[in-house]
């Protein structure tokens, strides 16, 4: 099965939203990093620290923000091929739903596609 041009370009807006939810992930890692340096460990997240992640749907006009935990929004992203949208956003031609949540969905592509230029990784924290 190959993809339409509409169909590839959808694919592409989820993966250009999730590149922008992991960027504000590192760049949170960064931060607590300047804390633990300045010695302020209270400023420093946890991992229930909720967070307002930006829908991943194909829309390139949505702006939903989906509050979620870290520790949630990493453990459903494991697999490069699944997206998290809020419920009813999902798009049946390009995607199936994996996972029903409270308030959003998880959902995975039935077609891999590349991802659009470099691949933003989310980034631990390195004490070495
Ligand atoms: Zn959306």
């Amino acid at each position: 099965m190959s993809l339409s041009k509409a169909e590839q370009r959808q694919i592409e807006n989820e993966m250009i939203f999730r590149r922008i939810n992991e960027k504000v992930g590192s760049e949170l890692d960064a931060l607590d990093e300047m804390h633990r340096e300045d010695g302020n460990e209270h400023l420093v997240r946890d991992e229930d620290f909720l967070l307002r992640f930006k829908c991943e749907c194909s829309d390139e006009n949505c702006d939903v923000r989906i509050p979620l935990r870290l520790s949630e929004y990493i453990k459903n992203h494991v697999d490069r091929d699944t997206f998290i949208v809020i419920t009813d956003h999902q798009v049946d031609q390009i995607e199936k739903i994996m996972k029903q949540e409270n308030g959003y969905i998880v959902v995975r592509k039935n077609n891999s596609t590349p991802e659009p230029n470099d691949t933003l990784k989310i980034t631990s924290i390195d004490n070495s």
